[in-house]
């Protein structure tokens, strides 16, 4: 099984791009599994906040999750904001696990703002509404220094940013294939 962690600012298309992933390559009976950060965030890891150490722990065991599809599936797609380079290194060494960042800028992201976060993230300080801990706005996020991809989701359409993922899973899954046989 190949397995993905996407790492990238909220709404920059971890979600849309796994989803659109998944139903393209069934279509080629290639099973996709997806590990939603939010969707976990409600289950598997409700315990945790958004302290850099509830962060980090919570991509741990996105990845523990994703492995425990074992070959169930052909790929499981990590798909979280994933902030630390220090976890993101450490699923990459210690599982093979491989990185996609989904990157986008954050002055496009403050246009979209899907999910109505940055408006919140930046209200003033004593508003009742402000959010404090939102990545790439008033918490951490360390740009990558590793990938194995980049997407770029600020200039291209769901499709098109979709299906460079769809291209490098298919190259992966290919490539892990040979190095079995
Ligand atoms: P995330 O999961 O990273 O928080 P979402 O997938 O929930 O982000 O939201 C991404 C938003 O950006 C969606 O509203 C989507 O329609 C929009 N979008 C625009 N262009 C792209 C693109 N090239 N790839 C992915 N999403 C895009």
């Amino acid at each position: 099984m190949l397995i993905i962690q996407l790492t990238g600012l909220s709404g920059a298309g971890k979600t849309t791009i796994s989803s659109y992933v998944k139903e393209k390559l069934a279509e080629r009976s290639i099973k996709v599994e997806i590990v939603d950060g939010d969707v976990y965030r409600k289950t598997l890891c409700a315990d945790l906040g958004f302290s850099r150490q509830d962060r980090c722990e919570n991509i741990r065991r996105l990845a523990k999750a994703a492995l425990a599809f074992g070959d169930t599936c052909d790929t499981a797609i990590i798909a979280a904001i994933n902030p630390f380079e220090e976890v993101r290194k450490e699923l990459r060494e210690n599982y093979s696990i491989k990185t996609v960042w989904i990157n986008c800028a954050v002055d496009i992201l403050i246009e979209r703002d899907t999910k109505g976060l940055y408006k919140r993230a930046l209200l003033p300080e004593d508003h009742p509404d402000k959010l404090h801990n939102l990545t790439g706005i008033n918490d951490s996020y360390d740009k990558p220094l590793h990938w194995d991809l980049i997407i770029n989701t600020g200039s291209e359409t769901i499709e098109a940013s979709a299906n460079v993922l769809c291209k490098f899973i298919l190259e992966n899954i290919k490539n892990a294939h040979q190095a079995r046989s």
